[in-house]
């Protein structure tokens, strides 16, 4: 039996989802645009959250792992989708026959994506990727004629259509930071011999959420968007969610299962890390790291109670933690805040990156499963 919100929940905002997709569309209206939803969508929930992306006019769904792209399909996305993330043994027939777009970096993957083609009888489709610089998945430069030969013979063979051809940025979020050229430069080079071979990709793509944001001539064909999608700045350096036009999704709250009255010198938590100065009320926000709270919140990790923030007493544990509410006054089943919007006078997933020392990607995907979404 799943969880009822009372304890705890993760409120989605659907329909901020989808005008974050209109505003994302509105920065690159040549392009098409992939709703990346990988890690269950950032950890709002991948099903909804592609079927409103889709709403809002989405021509593509991305995920890492062909797992997470075929369960898409087993709940009824019947889209263009495509998935990046392949080992050896990964289910490549399962899937050519669900028409999932499969990305291939090397000749290992493209005879894997060729057999499970033979196999089902399908013509795989299949998008080359070029590492440009990020230095992670993708052909290096130096293998990529051996790989678009490769891919050309696949092709010939009718076993092959390449779809796609596509890299990904390391630092589209520090503005003018060098190696987007160079990155850009690698990028056409590819895209040119590639096509200069006979190969004629639908979609060519490289722009993730800040380079859709704020570099145009990264835009190509379509444009990745994940992160601005949940209505989150990629980096304080770009502005704030409010200045880019897009509003945060997730808005997580507890209700406050204890409050007490405790005297002055009281330690607080594992490891008395905090000890009350006189006093005071604390407050139990049952939520702890076991719900993907950074345990790096211990003394740092703001929240709304009571109109006011807080700041996390001592430790984060497993389920809960404390915050003193000094003279103030509470009840149990009154709410704490952790992240929204802002606009209740809440803190952002923003805010709990900066107090913990992360980015707010993070903060929001490492949200587990033990909490409720709920979807308005
Ligand atoms: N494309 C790829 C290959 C990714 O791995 C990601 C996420 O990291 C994205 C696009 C979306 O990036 P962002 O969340 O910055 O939009």
């Amino acid at each position: 039996m799943s969880e009822t919100p009372m304890r705890a929940r993760a409120v989605v905002d659907l329909a901020a989802l989808r005008a974050n997709v209109r505003a994302l569309r509105a920065r690159a209206p040549r392009a098409q645009l992939m709703a990346v939803v990988k890690a269950n969508a950032y950890g709002h929930g991948a099903v909804p959250c592609a079927r409103a992306a889709r709403q809002a006019g989405a021509e593509w769904i991305g995920t890492a792992t062909p797992h997470e792209a075929l369960a898409l399909r087993a709940a009824g996305d019947t889209g263009r989708l495509m998935c990046w993330l392949w080992t050896p043994g990964d289910p490549w027939r399962e899937a050519l026959e669900a028409d999932i777009d499969v990305s291939v970096s090397g000749l290992w993957a493209l005879e894997e994506v060729t057999a499970a083609a033979r196999a089902t009888g399908r013509v795989a489709r299949v998008q080359l990727k070029i590492d440009t610089g990020l230095g992670r998945n993708g052909c290096q430069p130096g293998d990529w004629e051996k790989l678009v030969a490769a891919a050309r013979d696949a092709e010939t063979a009718g076993l092959v259509k390449v779809t796609g051809i596509w890299s990904h940025f390391a630092c589209a979020d520090e503005p003018g930071h060098p190696s987007i050229r160079a990155q850009l430069t690698v990028f056409k080079d590819a895209i040119a011999y590639a096509e200069a071979q006979g190969l004629a990709p639908e979609v060519r793509h490289i722009a993730n959420s800040p380079a859709t944001l704020t570099l145009p001539e990264t835009h190509f064909d379509l444009v990745r968007t994940g992160v601005a999608m949940y209505g989150i700045s990629p980096s304080p350096e770009l502005g704030t969610s409010e200045e880019l036009g897009i509003r945060p999704v997730m808005t997580l709250s507890a209700s406050l299962a204890s409050v007490k009255r405790v005297p002055g010198g009281h330690g607080v938590s594992y490891g008395h890390l905090y000890t009350t100065p006189g006093e005071t009320t604390l407050a139990l926000v049952p939520v702890g790291y076991a719900d993907g709270i950074p345990r790096s919140g211990s003394g740092t990790g703001p929240v709304l109670v009571g109109g006011k923030w807080r700041t996390v007493a001592g430790r984060v544990a497993m389920d809960q933690f404390v915050v003193d509410l000094g003279g103030d006054s509470a009840a149990p089943g009154d709410e704490a805040v952790l992240f929204g919007p802002g606009d209740r006078g809440e803190p952002t997933a923003e805010d709990w990156a900066r107090a913990t020392g992360t980015i707010a990607y993070e903060v929001v995907t490492r949200i587990s499963a033990r909490v409720p979404r709920v979807y308005v």
